[in-house]
């Protein structure tokens, strides 16, 4: 009986052994584990029948079931071992990060070629000491028509050129209206550059309804023509190139007297002649002039003391002539193939 506990033992550890070994999971471990080392287990079982036992036999089936029992222990705690190091494994390269993918680049905003036009040309008048003020879109007719001397048949009053709005008011077609307002509220000396929207019922390729002006104006006492070539003759020097050259042509608007309109040497060309300059070498970039007598009157200056000059000019015109664009709808199409290019 006690051969036999003996030769039992080995073989329940050598069972236990095989079927440990061909465990492959923590769970199958687990279940073997209470099926021999339970205490409703194979070896609880082993221990009761050596209960049963005297003397030697006692001892020598004793001793062969505790090194059943360590075995038994040492191999379900060396294939835990591998299955916990299999599982850590596995956890470990399902959380890798692949540092060579390439990341997701988020869209990176950037200013609008108008608006970055738009700011050189204020920039360049606030470094002379022009401060920038800004006006209503929504104007009504004796801010941008009756205060700066346009006759009631002017041409631009109609229905063409105006968007008009119930109640009286209109979208207004220039920022002249600022010069209103601004010499309404301060006295001379003002330098005013006043960046904008204005609306025109015009639409092709190089028109569009809305468009950005930038509008100026310095008013004092004796300012003469020469203050107005000199201040923008360097304009245009700073934004087209040092060596541009400029003209002044005689021009009619209302609110100036004398008008005139500044052309710089064609940039696309260099004088020569091509499809953008109409084969006559030069680009009209702006209009400008002294500040009518009557717009003085029309809000209080005595025109005697008072003298000043205005000019005024397209922001999307002088960015396409800068940048050599041939339609100003591409401006507002929102197209990012476009607008990435500046
Ligand atoms: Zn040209």
């Amino acid at each position: 009986m006690s051969e036999s506990l003996v030769d039992q033992s080995r073989a329940l550890a050598a069972e236990a052994s095989d079927a440990v070994g061909k465990a492959d999971s923590l769970a199958a471990i687990e279940s073997l584990r209470v099926l021999y080392l339970g205490k409703k287990g194979r070896l609880a079982e082993m221990f009761r029948r050596l209960a049963e036992l005297t003397g030697s036999e006692k001892s020598l089936a004793g001793s062969a079931v505790n090194t059943a029992k360590r075995e038994i222990e040492e191999a379900i705690r060396s294939r835990e071992e591998v299955l916990e190091a299999q599982a850590r494994d596995a956890r470990l390269s399902s959380e890798t990060v692949d540092v060579s993918l390439p990341g997701r680049q988020p869209l990176r905003g950037r200013l609008h070629p108008i608006t970055q036009v738009m700011d050189e040309i204020v920039g360049v008048f606030s470094a002379l000491g022009f401060a920038v003020a800004e006006g209503p879109e929504v104007e009504t007719d004796r801010y941008n028509f009756e205060a700066l001397n346009f006759p009631l048949d002017h041409p631009a009053r109609d229905m063409q050129d105006t968007f008009f709005l119930p109640g009286g008011l209109l979208l207004r077609t220039h920022t002249s209206p600022v010069q209103v307002r601004v010499m309404e509220r301060l006295k001379p000396p003002i330098r005013i550059v006043a960046p904008g929207k204005v609306y025109r019922r015009d639409a092709d390729v190089t028109h569009a309804p809305m468009f950005h002006q930038v509008e100026g104006f310095l008013v004092d006492r004796e300012v003469s023509f020469a203050d107005l070539k000199g201040v923008l003759s360097l304009f245009a020097r700073t934004v087209f190139s040092p060596d541009v050259r400029v003209r002044f042509r005689p021009s009619f608007f209302p609110f100036v007297e004398p008008g005139a309109e500044m052309d710089i040497g064609c940039v696309l060309c260099g004088g020569k002649g091509c499809r953008v300059c109409g084969g006559s070498g030069w680009l009209e970039i702006l209009g400008a002039g002294l500040i009518h007598p009557n717009v003085f009157r029309a809000v209080g200056y005595d025109p005697e003391e008072t003298s000043g000059f205005a000019f005024g000019m397209g922001v999307e015109r002088i960015a396409m002539l800068r940048y050599g664009i041939d339609d100003i709808r591409l401006f507002a199409e929102n197209d990012l193939r476009f607008l990435h290019q500046f």
